[in-house]
C-alpha cells in the first residue's frame, strides 16, 4: 500500500488548474487572487492629519498664533501657513503647505481666532505622510487567499473587482442503500447521510463550489447514472462517499472502471481512510472516499482540500503540521499511519495535545470535539507523556 504522502502527491498530480474570473470585491472573501493587484494611488494620497488640532509651522510653547483657515476631511485648505499662523485641522484632513506638525487641540488654548500653545512641543508631529500605508507601486501578490482585511486593502487601492481563480466545481455523491437525508423518516435499518454536510462546509470554506447530488443506492445502474449527472454538471472533481472497500456492496471501484476512469491508486497505508481511491478521466478528477464519517472527513482534510487549493493554482497546499507535547502516553503505531482525533491547547510551557480515548472511525461526537489530527507515523514506537508529536489543526 502506498503512503499518505505518496497518495497526496498522486492526487495533486491529477488536478488541473481552473481558469480565472473577475468578481466583485464584496464576493471575494476566501478566494485566491489570480493576478497581482496593483495600487492605483498612494494611501494616504496626501499628508494627512492623524488628530484633531491645529496645523502649525516651526513653533514653540507659549507662542500665540492666528487661526487663518480650516482643513477638514474631504475639504482641504489651499493656502500656505506662514509665520504666526495656524490652521484648524481634523483627523484625515490634508495637511496644508507650510505646516510642520499638528498640535492636538487638548494642548492649545483658543480665544476667538487665536491660539496659544499651552504645552511643550513633543516629538509626535501627528502627521501621516503621503503613501505611509502604501505607495502607488505597491502590489498584493497573486495566489493570496483573501481575508477580510485584504478586501479593505484592495478597496483602498481603488479596485471594485478582483481577478480570482474560479471556484472548482466539486460533486459529492453519497452511496449506500442504508442512507437517508436528514429530516426524513428512517426505517430501523437506515442511517442518516451525514458526511456530505461536513464535506460541503469544508469545500465552501476552501473556496470550492460543492454540489450534493441525490444519494446513489448500491445499484450499479444508478451509480453509473449519478456519475454521468456529475459529469454533465461539469464537475472538476467528483467525490464518491462510501462503497470504497471490496465488499459485495462496495460498488464504487467497478463503477469508476466502467465509467472509464484511469485509477491512480486504491487503498493507502492510513488509519482511518484505508480504502481511499483516486483517478481521472480527461480533465475530471475522481476521489473515492471511505463511508465512515470520520474517515471521510479526515480524508477530506488530507486529500480533497489540498486538491481544491491546487486547482486554485496554489503550490503550498498540504495541511501544515505543528509541534505539540503529549499529555498522556500512546501505544506504538502499526503499519498504517494513524491520524488520531485529538485536542490541543496552548499551555504555559507551549502547545500540548491529548488524543481521545475513542478512535473509532464512525464516531462523529469525537470528531466534533477534536480540533486537530495527531499524526502517528508508520511504525512509530510507543510515546510517553511529554514526548513531541505532529498535529494538524482541523
Ligand atoms: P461503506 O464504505 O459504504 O462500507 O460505509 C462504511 C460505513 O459508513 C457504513 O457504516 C455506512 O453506513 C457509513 N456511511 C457510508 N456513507 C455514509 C454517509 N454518507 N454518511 C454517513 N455514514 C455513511
Ligand atoms: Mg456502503
Amino acid at each position: 500500500m502506498i503512503t499518505v504522502e505518496q497518495a497526496q502527491a498522486m492526487c495533486l498530480d491529477l488536478v488541473p488548474q481552473v481558469e480565472d474570473e473577475t468578481i466583485a470585491l464584496e464576493d471575494a472573501l476566501g478566494r485566491t487572487l489570480a493576478d497581482p493587484v496593483k495600487a492605483k494611488r498612494d494611501q494616504p494620497p496626501f499628508s494627512a492629519s492623524a488628530m484633531d488640532g491645529y496645523a502649525v509651522g516651526d513653533v514653540a510653547q507659549h507662542v500665540v498664533l492666528d487661526v487663518v483657515g480650516e482643513s477638514a476631511a474631504g475639504h482641504g485648505w489651499d493656502g500656505t501657513i506662514t509665520a504666526g499662523q495656524a490652521v484648524r485641522i481634523f483627523t484625515g484632513a490634508p495637511v496644508p503647505n507650510g505646516a510642520m506638525r499638528v498640535v492636538i487641540q487638548e494642548n492649545v488654548e483658543r480665544v476667538d481666532d487665536t491660539i496659544t500653545l499651552s504645552e511643550p512641543i513633543t516629538d509626535n508631529i501627528n502627521i501621516r505622510p503621503q503613501g505611509a500605508d502604501f505607495k502607488s507601486y505597491f502590489e498584493i501578490p497573486a495566489l493570496r487567499v483573501l481575508n477580510p482585511a485584504d478586501l479593505a486593502l484592495i478597496a483602498a487601492m481603488n479596485h471594485p473587482s478582483v481577478r480570482v481563480a474560479r471556484r472548482p466545481r466539486v460533486a459529492l455523491i453519497s452511496t449506500g442503500d442504508e442512507l437517508l437525508m436528514p429530516g426524513g423518516d428512517p426505517n430501523p435499518d437506515q442511517i442518516i447521510a451525514s458526511n456530505v454536510f461536513a464535506l460541503q462546509a469544508m469545500l465552501r470554506q476552501a473556496g470550492a463550489d460543492p454540489n450534493v447530488l441525490p444519494i446513489a443506492p448500491d445499484t450499479p445502474d444508478v451509480l453509473d447514472k449519478t456519475l454521468q449527472d456529475a459529469t454533465d454538471w461539469c464537475a472538476d472533481i467528483i467525490v464518491t462517499i462510501g462503497g470504497a472497500s471490496v465488499g459485495d456492496h462496495d460498488l464504487v471501484a467497478p463503477a469508476l472502471d466502467r465509467f472509464g476512469v484511469t485509477r491512480s491508486f486504491h487503498k493507502i497505508a492510513m488509519r482511518p481512510g484505508k480504502p481511499l481511491m483516486a483517478g481521472s478521466k480527461g480533465p475530471t478528477v475522481f476521489l473515492g472516499l471511505p463511508g465512515n464519517p470520520v474517515s471521510a472527513v479526515v480524508c477530506g482534510h488530507l486529500f480533497l482540500l489540498p486538491m481544491v487549493r491546487r486547482a486554485h493554482g496554489q503550490t503550498d497546499v498540504l495541511p501544515r503540521g505543528l509541534n505539540a507535547q503529549l499529555t498522556t502516553p500512546l501505544p506504538a503505531c502499526g503499519p498504517r499511519a494513524h491520524y488520531m482525533r485529538a485536542r490541543f491547547e496552548e499551555g504555559e510551557n507551549g502547545r500540548i495535545v491529548t488524543a481521545f480515548d475513542k478512535q473509532d472511525s464512525s464516531m462523529l461526537t469525537v470528531l466534533s470535539n477534536a480540533n486537530c489530527l495527531l499524526l502517528r507515523p508508520i511504525g512509530d514506537p510507543a510515546k510517553s507523556a511529554n514526548d513531541r508529536v505532529t498535529i494538524y489543526p482541523i
